[in-house]
């Protein structure tokens, strides 16, 4: 069953458009990346889905769970169950790790419990009192992903999950969004910039090259067609 559908988006800033028409659709329960190089578009696609206040959405159709979510404020659309992370992972950088949940956990509609969060996160529970400031990125990266959680979505947006991590903290991060993903049954769409995270995690690639849809692709097919990845995401 189609979870998102996202049809012939457009949107922009006051500087002038950046989608020209984006399409794209993840399933209920799937594990799907958008990828691109900088300044393809990638972050303005996930924006316009989670109705953040810019970029303006210009014209197109989000549809989430059969409901329209063009134009819907972002409360309501969290409260549909769709959890946004965005880039540079905002944690409350003052607020410990529990109290950072927490407030995650308030102002959700239907909350997982705390503990339940901070079982998956064993790294996270050993610092339950630790302010998010002291915290590595990594960490910081695992406590937004956790925040997420708490709200207990139906299809979480990752807006590049491994951007600065050291290479053995990606690894850990793509076992969490493969376990969220395949343990929990929580599709998941994720913009990413490194190619072989995205590709070690997810079952299918949407490529943005300049505000539109060019391939969308089986992780297979990318990781066999150099001349797609040379050409789109010059690696
Ligand atoms: P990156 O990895 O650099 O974030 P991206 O594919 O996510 O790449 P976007 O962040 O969506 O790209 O940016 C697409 C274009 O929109 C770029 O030209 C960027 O300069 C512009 N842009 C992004 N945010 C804003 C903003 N708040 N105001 C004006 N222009 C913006």
């Amino acid at each position: 069953m189609t979870l998102l559908t996202v049809e012939d988006l457009e949107a922009g800033y006051e500087t002038g458009q950046v989608l020209f028409g984006v399409d794209l659709d993840v399933d209920d329960g799937e594990l799907v990346s958008l990828l691109g190089r900088n300044g393809a578009g990638k972050t303005t696609t996930l924006r316009s889905i989670a109705g953040a206040a810019e970029p303006t959405v210009l014209g197109g159709d989000i549809t989430f769970d059969d409901k329209r979510l063009t134009g819907t404020a972002p409360y309501s659309i969290a409260k549909e169950g769709l959890s946004f992370v965005p880039e540079a992972r905002r944690c409350f950088p003052r607020l410990t790790v529990t109290e950072n949940i927490r407030l995650a956990v308030n102002h959700a509609e239907d909350p997982k419990d705390i503990e339940t969060v901070l079982d998956f996160f064993p790294e996270l529970s050993e610092m339950r009192e630790k302010q998010a400031r002291n915290m590595s990125g990594g960490e910081q990266q695992m406590l937004a992903i956790a925040r997420a959680l708490a709200a207990n979505p139906r299809l979480m947006l990752l807006d590049e999950p491994f951007e600065g991590l050291a290479p053995y903290i990606v690894r850990r991060i793509e076992d969490i969004i493969a376990e969220i993903n395949s343990e929990q049954g929580i599709a998941v769409l994720l913009v990413e910039q490194n190619v072989a995270a995205a590709v070690a995690v997810a079952d299918r690639h949407y490529i943005l090259d300049e505000g539109r849809i060019v391939e969308s692709v089986s992780t297979a097919k990318l990781r066999e067609n150099e001349e797609m990845r040379q050409r789109y995401l010059g690696v």
